[in-house]
C-alpha cells in the first residue's frame, strides 16, 4: 500500500472542541459497557439524563438541542475519555478526525483532512505529512475509508475503467494550469468530460446554459446548509429565488429581496476569497472527492458550484455578524459546506447527482 498525504494542508490540534460539537459519534457496545460505571459517564448522565442512545440499532453518544457537544467534552475543551483512559480508547470516529482517507483501485491510499477542523482551515501547525505515523497507525487499526471503484461511472449509464479516469485527470490538470479551476471545470462539464483524455468536444449550447445551472445549484445547495430543515421554509426560499416575495432566512437574520443579497455578494464578497476557494478545491481533488459523488460529472459539478455557495454563505455570515465580510465569515462558510455538503453528509452528493441528470438532458443524452 502506498500512502500519499496532502502535504499542502497543515494540522496541529488547537483543542477548540469543534470536532466534538454537532456530530453523531458512534461507538461500539463494548466501549459503552466499559464506560458506563465510570465517574466521567455518571457526570454526563447527571447533566443530560443519559450518556448514549441507540439510533436504528446503532449506539451513539447522546446529544440534544440543549447539549450539541459530546457529553465527554470537558470545560477545558478536552475529551474526558482521552484524559482518563487514553487516546486509544476513544471512539474510532474521534481518533480519525480530521483525517479523510480514500483508497484507490491501484492500491494507493490518499490522506487529506476535513475542513471542519479549525487548524486545517486556518493552516495552523506543521504540514499534514508530519502526521504520517498517526495515519499509518489508524490504517493498521482499520481506519474508515472512502473507496474509488475500479470501474468509475462518468455519468449515469456510462462507465470507464479507473485508468481512463487517470488520463482525464492528467488532461484536466493541464487545462487547470492554463485556465484556472473555473475554466477547466467549465470545459470538462461542457463536454461532459468526454473524451476523458481530451481534447474535450463541447456539446452544442451546453456552455451557454451553465450560468443558469449555476444559479439553480447555489439555491439548491443553500437549503441543506441551514440548521432549519423545515420544508415550508425551504419552499419559501425557492419561491423567493423564483421572484415571489422576500427571501427570509431566520438563522442568518436575513429578510430582504434576493436582489439585495446578490448586491451584498457582488459588492461585499466579490472575488476576495477566491484563493481560499481554489485551495479548498485542490484539497478535495487531492483526496479524490470528484470521484466520490456518485459519478464523475456530479463530482465536477460539486467542485464547479463551490464559489457560488461559499460566497453566498460568507455574505450571510457577515450579515449575521453585522460587519463587512471577513476571513472569519469565509472560514465559517467553509466549515458549513464541508460539514453539510462535501465530506460529512450525503446531501451534496444527492443534489449534484440530480443536477447531473439536468446537464445530460441539456445535452440531450438520456440519463
Ligand atoms: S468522545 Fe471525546 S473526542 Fe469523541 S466527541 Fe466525545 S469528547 Fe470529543
Amino acid at each position: 500500500m502506498k500512502l500519499s498525504i496532502d502535504e499542502k494542508l497543515n494540522y496541529e490540534c488547537i483543542q477548540c472542541g469543534r470536532s466534538c460539537t454537532g456530530w453523531n459519534v458512534w461507538l461500539r457496545d463494548e466501549l459503552a459497557e466499559r464506560l458506563k460505571e465510570l465517574p466521567i459517564t455518571l457526570r454526563v448522565i447527571q447533566e443530560r439524563g443519559q450518556a448514549f442512545e441507540r439510533v436504528d440499532g446503532v449506539l451513539k453518544m447522546y446529544r440534544d438541542e440543549a447539549h450539541p457537544a459530546c457529553g465527554y467534552l470537558n470545560e477545558e475543551k478536552l475529551c474526558n475519555i482521552h484524559a482518563t483512559l487514553g487516546f486509544e480508547v476513544k471512539p474510532k470516529t474521534c481518533r480519525q478526525f480530521p483525517f479523510f482517507i480514500t483508497r484507490l483501485p491501484d492500491g494507493q491510499v490518499r490522506a487529506g483532512a476535513s475542513h471542519c477542523c479549525t487548524a486545517v482551515r486556518g493552516q495552523l501547525g506543521p504540514s499534514l505529512s508530519e502526521s504520517r505515523a498517526d495515519i499509518e497507525a489508524l490504517l493498521e487499526q482499520g481506519a474508515q475509508m472512502r473507496e474509488v471503484e475500479a470501474e468509475v461511472e462518468i455519468y449515469p449509464g456510462h462507465v470507464q475503467p479507473y485508468e481512463a479516469v487517470l488520463a482525464f485527470e492528467r488532461h484536466f490538470e493541464e487545462q487547470r494550469v492554463r485556465l484556472g479551476w473555473g475554466g477547466a471545470l467549465e470545459g470538462a462539464l461542457s463536454a461532459l468530460a468526454t473524451p476523458l483524455g481530451g481534447p474535450w468536444q463541447p456539446y452544442q449550447g451546453l456552455s451557454q446554459q451553465l450560468p443558469l445551472l449555476s444559479q439553480i445549484m447555489t439555491m439548491s445547495l443553500l437549503k441543506p446548509c441551514l440548521n432549519d430543515h423545515n420544508r415550508e421554509l425551504w419552499q419559501r426560499i425557492d419561491q423567493a429565488f423564483l421572484g415571489e416575495g422576500e427571501l427570509e432566512i431566520p438563522e442568518y437574520a436575513w429578510k430582504a429581496p434576493v436582489a439585495d443579497l446578490d448586491l451584498l455578494i457582488r459588492a461585499g464578497v466579490g472575488s476576495r476569497f477566491d484563493d481560499g476557494i481554489d485551495k479548498y478545491r485542490r484539497a478535495i481533488w487531492f483526496r479524490k472527492g470528484h470521484l466520490l459523488a456518485g459519478n464523475l460529472v456530479a463530482g465536477l459539478l460539486l467542485l464547479w458550484s463551490l464559489p457560488g455557495i461559499l460566497r453566498l454563505l460568507t455574505a450571510l455570515e457577515a450579515w449575521k455578524n453585522g460587519r463587512e465580510p471577513a476571513a472569519e465569515d469565509f472560514s465559517q462558510a467553509l466549515d458549513t459546506v464541508e460539514m453539510s455538503l462535501v465530506a460529512h453528509s450525503q446531501n451534496g452528493e444527492l443534489l449534484v447527482q440530480k443536477m447531473s441528470h439536468h446537464l445530460l438532458a441539456m445535452a440531450q443524452i438520456p440519463g
